[in-house]
């Protein structure tokens, strides 16, 4: 199977994102990775596809147990075998799933990096016993104390290529930083491994810095228009997490606090609430979300001040992983950046208070801005973008903007005059000519002094935020931050080159909203209430059934049938035949009221293309086959096997069943010939349950036991009638 056929077959999805299809190449050919993708890129995939290709054991390293649950259910409801393995389950559950490991049963096996390497530890000799095809290890920064969530636990894990020197290993995460990476690659020792990084851009997500002022009111209307969608808030302090659920908890919202002082069975509980949407909104501090992939977080609040811009774009990267429009709300107050100025110094560690206070600072840069708030944090990751978004607060106001070329020379010629060897407010005193004696002499001689005295102070703070922030200034310096010209900085001196600069401070909004697809909405929450019956039953979070981009396409394009159905994205076999069904009913309801039909035909013309051929080659072929399976079928009465008539004509033993299948619909062989007796209630009932529209996963959820032979001849006879003569 090629790795795209597996990617439709298993997970329901037309085409490989970002760099999946280079980065599980790779893993095929057996060399290292590290792969480096946003959160929400799609990073578990890079593993778990090579998993179902490869005949053998993959191992993921995780580090939240908690978490593993939801990955191995999700994995279960596509059809592949995977499970865990934590202090929770008992001896005879660890038996059983080591019986199952021993006779190659499972593809995916969970684990935190203390199980396989804790003291007196027998893991690691037994799974050399198995045939480990690949290892992957997800949260890869974990490993490095530069990382914003070292995990001393990850250094074990230095160990593994030489405990597994063969097996490849695949290392992911979304921390973008370059000592991260480098730290990652080092201390898991990998072979000459190739590095994969993917955009960081997150384009469902639209970003807003809104000024705090009455933050519980800014906060309930934000809320009061997302009455029904999954959130984060982020506070600051535990207390405040705690408090603060409780005020929306009595203004009627359904919130619960989540902070690394509550006692961990409420921890669980809250966490497992909300992953289920039991409960919509998680308050929180940064303790809550490492791994949490709940797809359906339609918005993520930060109610404080985040302390830099690596853990407010970790964070707010939990919105939206399912791909749909998705919106973060910063409240700033100035005061916020003050208080956390205290915390960033460190007493005796004049290194580390630096960088923790010049991060601080790009946070607070960010929060000011007054150019596109993604065009600055693709800069902060060393990712070029053009300057106007289009989904972030400042792209999304209409500014009133003017040349501000004359401003900008004056800038920059400041800059260069003072021979790039000032800090900003050194700078803005040069321009205004102030008679501080901070400015030195022969400064004060030189012809730039005071020609910017005209502009005020704040105001020039702005213009040159707004310089660094597109690429015409830059900050520089060892001990203290100084203002040095960019390699763009010549065109605008020269002339070659406008700038322009918004009027004022003060902004009005004129459009805020995504444009959703045109969608049935009454349909969509009929869905999400089918879906959610389905996961009440199988008791997995609702999301892990199928995702709301699912349910949203769905909506959209009304599918009438599982043929159409298996062209929305996400619907892989197995899944089809298990809720397939049941989530077309509400579908086929609502046309049917509503006198509306599929449009199907305006969604992905490359799968659609590649059903109706299959469909067309099999068609012209139907008339010649009476003959064959005439041929099929006398061979047969004349006491030959499948295998042997197969064998003689050719065939290959798949077409010898479907021939005999026919017989057993037209009464002519009866089921009992070919299935034991025993094995035809198993199989109805499990066609029953699942439909008979597709053989291999039912294949899949009946087991090895039972061949496509057995399965075909049982649908043939339920066609009939199922009854036994
Ligand atoms: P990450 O671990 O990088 O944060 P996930 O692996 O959780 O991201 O993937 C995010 C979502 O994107 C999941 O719902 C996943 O099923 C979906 N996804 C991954 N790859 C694809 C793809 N090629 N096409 C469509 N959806 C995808
Ligand atoms: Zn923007």
């Amino acid at each position: 199977m090629t790795p795209l056929s597996a990617l439709q077959k298993y997970f329901g999805y037309s085409a490989f994102r970002h760099q999946q299809e280079a980065i599980i190449q790779h893993v095929l050919n057996k060399q290292d990775v590290m792969a480096l993708m946003p959160t929400g890129g799609g990073k578990s995939l890079c593993y778990q596809l090579p998993a179902v290709l490869l005949n053998g054991l993959t191992i993921v390293i995780s580090p939240l147990i908690a978490l593993m649950k939801d990955q191995v259910d999700s994995l279960n409801v596509s059809g592949i075998p995977a499970a865990f393995l934590n202090s929770s389950q008992n001896p005879d559950e660890q038996r059983q799933l080591a019986e199952k490991l021993k006779n190659n049963q499972i593809r995916l096996l969970y684990l935190a990096p203390e199980r396989l390497f804790g003291a007196e530890n027998k893991l690691v000799p037994f799974l050399k016993t198995l045939n480990v095809v690949q290892i992957a290890i997800d949260e890869a920064h974990c490993i490095s104390s530069w990382g914003h969530d070292f995990r001393p636990e990850y250094l074990m894990l230095a160990q593994l290529k030489t405990e597994f020197p063969k097996v490849p290993v695949i290392a992911l995460t979304a921390t973008a930083d370059k000592l991260t990476q480098k730290d990652i690659l080092e201390k898991l020792n990998l072979h000459n491994p190739a590095v994969f990084v993917s955009s960081f851009n997150r384009e469902n997500i639209t970003y807003r810095v809104t000024p705090k002022r009455n933050s519980f009111k800014q906060l309930t209307d934000f809320l009061n228009e997302r009455k029904d969608e999954s959130g984060i808030i982020y506070c600051l302090s535990r207390k405040s997490t705690e408090e603060l659920a409780d005020d929306l908890k009595s203004a009627g919202f359904s919130a619960e606090p989540y902070n690394a002082g509550l006692s961990n069975d409420v921890k669980a509980k809250n966490q497992e609430a909300f992953l289920r949407d039991d409960v919509k909104i998680i308050v929180a501090t940064i303790a809550f979300g490492m791994g949490i992939n709940k797809s359906n977080v339609r918005y993520v609040v930060h109610m404080d001040l985040p302390k830099n811009i690596e853990g407010y774009y970790q964070e707010t990267g939990r919105a939206g992983r399912d791909g749909l429009p998705s919106e973060v709300m910063l409240l700033y107050s100035p005061g916020d950046a003050g208080k956390l100025q205290h915390f960033a110094r460190i007493e005796g560690n004049e290194e580390q208070s630096r960088i923790m206070l010049n991060k601080l600072n790009d946070m607070v840069m960010y929060c000011q801005l007054q150019s596109c708030r993604r065009q600055y944090l693709m800069k902060y990751f060393d990712e070029a973008f053009p300057p106007n978004c289009g989904s972030c607060d400042v792209c999304l106001t209409e500014f009133k903007r003017f040349d501000g070329t004359l401003i900008a020379q004056k800038a920059l010629s400041a800059v260069a005059r003072l021979n790039e060897r000032f800090g900003v407010n050194y700078v803005i005193d040069f321009l205004r000519g102030s008679k501080s004696e901070k400015i030195r002499e022969e400064h004060k001689q030189l012809k730039t002094y005071g020609i910017g005295a005209d502009i005020s102070k704040p105001d020039w703070q702005r213009y040159i935020r707004e310089l660094i922030t597109t690429g015409y200034l830059q900050m520089g310096g060892q001990e203290y931050p100084i203002l040095n010209l960019t390699p763009q900085s010549q065109a605008v001196l020269k002339g070659l080159q406008k700038v322009e600069f918004i009027e004022s401070e003060t902004t009005e909004e004129t459009h805020t909203h995504h444009e959703a697809p045109p969608h049935e909405a009454e349909l969509l929450s009929r869905l999400k209430r089918v879906r959610n019956d389905i996961a009440h039953n199988e008791n997995v979070p609702a999301y892990v059934i199928v995702s709301d981009a699912t349910l949203l396409e769905m909506a959209t394009f009304l599918p009438q049938n599982l043929d159409e159905l298996r062209l929305i994205s996400g619907f892989g076999d197995v899944k089809l035949a298990r809720y397939g069904r049941e989530l077309l009913q509400p579908v086929k309801d609502y046309c049917k009221e509503k006198g509306l039909e599929s449009k199907i035909a305006y969604k992905s013309p490359k799968r659609e293309r590649k059903a109706k051929t299959e469909r067309a080659e099999r068609a012209p072929k139907t008339r010649k086959t009476n003959d064959t399976k005439m041929e099929t079928f006398t061979m047969y009465r004349h006491g030959k096997g499948v295998a042997e008539i197969a064998a003689e004509r050719g065939l290959s033993p798949m077409t010898i069943e479907s021939h005999l299948s026919h017989f057993i619909e037209s009464g002519e062989i009866d089921v009992l010939e070919i299935v034991p007796a025993a094995k035809v209630p198993v199989i109805k009932d499990a066609v029953e349950s699942y439909g008979s529209e597709m053989l291999s996963p039912l294949k899949q959820i009946l087991g090895d036991d039972y061949s496509y032979g057995e399965i075909k001849a049982v649908i043939s006879w339920m066609n009939k009638g199922g009854r036994f003569s």
